[in-house]
């Protein structure tokens, strides 16, 4: 057994022991029916073995965690282009806040902020009809993941539509300002959808892995973005991940990292492993409450913080 192993067995009993596991999102029905006492954890190294434990393999709503992918394809179909409409600068401010979009003209403060991811969408809807954007999205996801099986979870997806009113203030604010292309209710439905994906940590830990190497998949070779694409969007990662919650992560954990309000968090150790975790519980910026703990305790453990040990 490797020194990964070990220390990833470790964590997930650990954390299994841990009473205080934060609050499961409620804001839709599909997310609160979700077992707080999940955890998983899947750690993908540069020679492609996986290291796993817990409900590793369970799939869950990622829901944030895909606006990385979505600014990855928005950044291959604009370039810098897309810095027009979405800016890079940390928030700090709730993800689904809507007073710096009044104060900043319509241009949201960063791409993983819901006003940023929905800008991002946009970007990526251009050109499409709302089901082939989602179609590439979803490829996409699955490519990365080598897994065809990756689905959109629809009743998830039906419920945040259903609900989704905050988002469609931001929408409807923005395409005021002339940031949005498309039809509101088009980019908000691919939001939505691609929000909704569920995948296992496993399946998010290898999705994730060409940002820990230099943009290319290292097991198949195949370059997904140019070196410096993935140590920019891995810088934004680290700035703007956790949303007002980003300084925190940082500080503590040392990694990029993106989380959503499924209790997924993606985080990537450059040059050394693709990490993905999940517990469903949020602490109060709605981050993962225990996954932000066991990161902490996988980097120090393994040296891996970007900052040395
Ligand atoms: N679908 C959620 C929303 O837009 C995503 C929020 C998150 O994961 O933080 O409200």
């Amino acid at each position: 057994m490797s020194q990964l192993d070990e220390v990833v067995g470790e964590i997930a009993d650990e954390m299994r022991r841990h009473t205080d596991r934060g609050d499961v999102a409620s804001y839709i029905p599909e997310l609160a029916r979700v077992d707080p006492g999940a955890f998983g954890l899947a750690v993908v190294d540069a020679e492609g073995n996986v290291a796993a434990a817990g409900d590793a393999d369970v799939p869950f709503s990622i829901q944030s965690i895909s606006k990385v992918f979505t600014l990855t394809l928005a950044l291959g179909k604009a370039g810098d282009r897309l810095w027009r409409r979405v800016g890079r600068e940390p928030s700090g401010s709730p993800f689904n806040s809507i007073v710096q979009l009044e104060r900043e003209k319509g241009i949201p403060r960063n791409p993983f902020i819901n006003a940023g991811a929905i800008a991002v969408t946009d970007v990526i809807l251009s050109g499409h009809q709302p089901r082939e954007a989602l179609g590439e999205i979803l490829r996409f996801m699955q490519a990365l993941a080598d897994d065809p099986a990756i689905a959109i979870d629809r009743a998830v997806a039906a419920s945040e539509q259903r609900t989704g009113f905050r988002n469609a203030a931001l929408a409807n604010y923005m395409k005021s300002f002339g940031v949005l292309e498309n039809p509101v209710e088009f980019t908000l439905g691919v939001y939505f959808h691609h929000c909704a994906i569920a995948m296992s940590c496993r399946q998010l830990a290898t999705a994730g892995r060409f940002l820990a190497h230099l943009g290319r998949n290292p097991t198949t070779g195949m370059s997904i973005v140019s070196p410096e694409r993935a140590r920019r969007i891995n810088a934004i990662m680290l700035t703007c991940g956790h949303y007002d919650g980003s300084g925190e992560f940082a500080y503590r954990v040392g990694l990029p990292g993106k989380s959503g309000v499924g209790g997924g968090i993606l985080a990537i150790a450059p040059g050394k492993a693709s990490i993905a975790v999940w517990s469903p519980g949020l602490d109060a910026a709605g981050n993962s409450h225990l996954g932000r703990i066991a990161l902490e305790a996988l980097t120090k453990r393994m040296g891996w913080s970007v900052f040395g040990t």
